[in-house]
């Protein structure tokens, strides 16, 4: 007998709703963000029980006429998506097309609405079952009644706290959303107690002060930065006085609350210095970033977004509070965090290489002399002369396979010499490679880089090897952790190695100063095995000195 059922679809409809509606405040949070995608100028909420046996969201918003009234209610029904690729610019709260429907598959509602037009509509469901839809007297705009959150679901009716704790978070939901959108008018009543009234205000600076006073206002300095079609916006604490922990941080996209781990870490990393120790600091931030550069679409209850560019946001974030704090240019003016290459080749080894243990030192080790350069040909290979010949050298695999030797000797000693960088890396993993990470870190450590996870699928390189600036170690912890895909062969080890050595070398068509091009020769001609480069390329051929007096009709001498 199979284990497998169909579910009834009532009960489908409660399990989708479990997603959205946990509690009396997502229920205040879709019905203000619906009021707010309605372009509302006054919203009014009231609460009973904490939400519990009440949450009533009343709007002057453009409405809906009886038609849309009881489409509103179908899963998956939304007037603020069009097509597919409408997703990538989501320019409203809502988009899912879902909040009502599951709402009503857990509750009584009734929903009040009119468009202006004559007359207007209530509609009432219970338990996802449509009651009924009738004509009724309404003014423009719409009021929806949730009563008896989960009576149908006893289960989860058990599972909310009490009437206060519950309208302790609605009330911090509110008050979010409040601050957001200082030009509407606020009203939240919980029975006759009034919990928050505030009128349409200019700005921040006002709607701050109205919810939370004076003293705060005080200890908030005004935050303004501009890249290039991203804006950050604010408040955050005038230094050095912080708050003790990290719950006074609100960030919004596009208007929209989000939670993000990346940008607790660049407010932080814009306070670098600035605050008393154990401080953190208190921020209203307001990012404004083009639509299709954000996605809204990541979490069910749209309290979590990702952004397309992480190190930009960041970026925004990080030099936007240090220009403000510090009095910088408010407009970014400067070059991206990633900076160019630091001059190869950086790694510091001893200059004397161990003597070998067995059999007699070589005499002519102390006067050998590497071939002399003679010059760079097509920014790729070196051509130097010796006795023997002239050697044409690859440049990238020569680079290569001396670093190679190097990372493999500190390997030994263990100790890949690394750098944390003053700004921690922000890289974007797919899913893939976001799970390789949590099952490398050991192999990811060896090879030299620490990191960071940011949430979803960001994380920050905090350390990595000594040899790169950003952009490379960016691209080097990639391919490295690509690398490792698969089994864990024998030799994996030492192609981390090669990868890394790889992503170091010097590149093929690149320009090269003559000190480099020195160096690299003695140091390639130091090497006991030279010939190969660690993928099996070979590094450098010779054009043996016969030859070249054969082709020219010349006697050797
Ligand atoms: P979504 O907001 O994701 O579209 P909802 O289930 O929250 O989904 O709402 C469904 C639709 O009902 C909305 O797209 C909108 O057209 C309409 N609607 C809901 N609430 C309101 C409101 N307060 N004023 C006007 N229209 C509303
Ligand atoms: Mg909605």
């Amino acid at each position: 007998m199979s284990a497998i059922r169909r579910l009834p679809p009532a009960l489908a409809r409660k399990i989708a709703a479990g997603e959205v509606i946990e509690r009396p405040a997502s229920v205040v949070k879709e019905l203000v963000e619906n009021a707010l995608d309605a372009e509302a100028g006054e919203i009014r909420v009231e609460l009973l029980d904490g939400g519990k046996s009440l949450v009533r969201v009343q709007d002057d918003g453009r409405g809906m006429d009886r038609e849309d009234a009881s489409l509103a209610f179908e899963r998956h029904a939304t007037s603020k998506l069009a097509g597919e690729e409408d997703l990538d610019r989501i320019a409203t709260l809502g988009f899912r097309g879902e909040a009502l429907a599951s709402i009503a598959a857990v509750a009584r509602v009734v929903l009040r609405t009119s468009d202006g037009g004559r007359p207007g509509t209530a509609v009432e469901v219970e338990a996802g079952e449509m009651k009924g839809v009738a004509d009724i007297a309404f003014p423009r705009g719409t009021c929806v009644e949730v009563r008896d959150l989960f009576f149908n679901l006893p289960a989860r009716r058990k599972f909310l706290r009490s009437g206060t704790s519950e309208l302790t978070v609605a009330a911090k939901q509110l008050t979010l959303v409040a601050l957001g959108h200082p030009a509407i008018r606020f009203h939240v009543a919980h029975g006759k107690r009034e919990i928050l009234n505030a009128p349409a205000v200019a700005g921040l600076r006002e709607r701050v002060f109205q919810i939370f006073g004076k003293d705060v206002l005080d200890r908030l300095s005004d935050v303004g930065y501009a890249d290039d079609g991203y804006h950050l916006e604010g408040l955050a604490s005038r230094p050095p006085t912080g708050r003790p922990d990290r719950t006074h941080q609100h960030f919004f996209v596009n208007g929209r609350p989000v939670r993000d781990r990346l940008l607790q870490a660049a407010l932080q990393q814009g306070y670098r210095g600035l605050l008393e120790r154990d401080a953190h600091p208190e921020a209203f931030l307001f990012l404004t970033i083009p639509y299709e550069d954000v996605d809204v679409n990541v979490h069910p209850a749209k309290s979590e977004v990702r952004f397309r560019d992480s190190q930009r946001v960041f970026s925004l974030v990080a030099r936007g509070l240090e220009a403000s704090l510090r009095g910088g240019p408010r407009v970014k003016e400067v070059a991206p965090l990633s900076g160019p290459l630091p001059a190869p080749p950086a790694f510091k080894v001893e200059e004397a290489r161990p003597a070998p243990l067995f059999g007699l030192p070589e005499p002519e080790a102390a006067s050998f002399r590497p071939p002399r350069v003679l010059g760079q040909y097509l920014s790729t290979y070196l051509v130097a002369a010796a006795d023997e010949g002239i050697y044409i050298i690859d440049q990238h695999n020569a680079h290569e396979r001396i670093l190679f030797d190097r990372f493999w000797e500190a390997r030994k000693r263990d100790q890949i010499p690394r750098k944390a960088p003053l700004l921690p890396i922000l890289v974007d993993l797919t899913p893939a490679q976001a799970i390789r990470l949590e099952t490398e870190r050991a192999a990811l450590d060896e090879a030299g880089f620490r990191v960071e996870e940011m949430g979803g699928r960001t994380v920050a390189l905090k350390e990595y090897p000594d040899l790169f600036g950003p952009d490379a170690a960016r691209e080097a912890f990639l391919a490295v952790l690509d690398e490792m895909e698969g089994e864990d062969k024998g030799d994996r080890r030492d192609r981390i190695l090669a990868t890394l050595a790889c992503k170091s070398a010097i590149k093929a068509g690149e320009p090269l100063p003559r000190e480099k091009m020195e160096f690299l020769v003695a140091e390639l001609f130091k090497l006991d095995d030279k010939p190969l480069c660690p993928h099996g390329r070979p590094t450098m051929i010779l054009i043996e000195r016969g030859q070249v007096e054969k082709g020219l009709k010349r006697q050797p001498n």
